[in-house]
């Protein structure tokens, strides 16, 4: 790779770590994934500018990796320069009475624990999803009747011509998994600030245990996975379509569906891409056929 040595050096300089060759499935929830060409660990604005012009300026394919936890990374890998924004890049701050400002790579958990701390309410539904403030925000990331879209003021990120903006949360087009950052994935979510509620912190702090619990006594947490694997369809819910079709416990491979939660597809052991997609699809066929209903994958596919 021609590149690999001047970006290596640049990493150096801006004290930004660093590993070539790097297997995905390391820095995925679902453990799947082949290796990348170099994957760096961002650690501040600046650095992310410096890096991205370099990267637009020999054009480089470059993918944002938060905490990967919504990622079906292919096992062939990906021949290209991975961003990870995790927790090189995180730091909470309280920056009014309900107003908490964070850095994309700040762990969502870690954000709501903040605010509970701090007896701020709003964000009790996001306790428990694993994924970073950036990953949760270009998802609009939701759970238990909430979503970052109730939650989120503002955002700034650096755009296609690595200028640093600032969209408002009404320019975001939040919707169902959906955000304006979806839709450009190239651009890339530097902070993020929320407005909250002042709560009662032991109020707060039961809500926050009883979804905790409701998560682990439902969902299959002891196998990798990548969470939901199908969207929710318009009147229905992708689970309970997957249980009447009698697809609990379905495989190829490693890959199952969860006889837990149909909901998700977990990997029993050694599951590949393929093995995902393969099961993902019989899934959808089946389903499609049985209901009408057609399933649509949630998880980012990176190759
Ligand atoms: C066990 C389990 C439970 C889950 N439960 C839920 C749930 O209840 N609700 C829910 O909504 N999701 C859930 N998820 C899915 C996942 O945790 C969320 O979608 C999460 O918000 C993804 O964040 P991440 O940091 O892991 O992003 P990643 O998975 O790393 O990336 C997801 C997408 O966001 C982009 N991205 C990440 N960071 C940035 C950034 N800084 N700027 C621009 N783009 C960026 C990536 O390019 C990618 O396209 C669950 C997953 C698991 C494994």
């Amino acid at each position: 790779m021609p590149y690999t040595n001047e970006l290596c050096g640049l990493c150096r300089k801006l004290c930004c770590e660093y590993k070539t060759e790097e297997p995905l499935k390391k820095h995925t929830t679902f453990k799947i994934g082949g290796s990348c060409k170099i994957l760096i660990n961002i650690n501040s604005s600046d650095t992310l500018a410096e890096i991205l012009k370099f990267l637009k300026k020999q054009n480089i394919r470059f993918f944002v990796l938060g905490k990967g936890s919504n990622i079906l990374a292919d096992d062939n890998g990906f021949d290209g320069v991975i961003l990870k924004i995790s927790k090189d890049f995180s730091h909470i701050e309280k920056t009014g009475e309900t107003e908490i400002f964070c850095t994309s790579g700040t762990s969502l958990s870690e954000l709501c624990i903040y605010a509970m701390e701090n007896s701020l309410s709003g964000l009790e539904f996001a306790y428990g999803i694993p994924g970073t403030v950036g990953g949760a925000l270009f998802m609009n990331a939701g759970a238990y009747g909430g979503e970052l879209k109730d939650v989120v003021t503002s955002a700034h990120y650096l755009n296609e011509k690595c200028e640093i903006c600032s969209a408002e949360s009404a320019e975001m087009s939040l919707s169902y998994r959906h955000s304006v950052f979806s839709e450009n994935p190239d651009w890339v979510i530097t902070d993020v600030t929320f407005s909250l509620n002042k709560g009662d912190r032991e109020q707060i702090r039961e809500k926050m245990n009883e979804l905790m619990h409701k998560r682990k006594d439902k969902q299959p947490l002891d196998f990798p996975s990548a969470g939901s694997t199908f969207k929710r369809p318009e009147g229905s819910y992708a689970s309970l379509l997957i249980e009447q079709c009698g697809l609990k416990g379905l495989n190829v491979g490693g890959a199952e569906v969860s006889t837990k939660h149909s909901g998700f597809v977990i990997n029993k052991g050694g599951a590949t891409f393929e093995d995902v997609i393969e099961l993902t699809d019989k899934v959808k066929k089946c389903v499609y056929e049985k209901t009408g209903y057609s399933l649509e994958l949630e998880p980012i596919i990176l190759k």
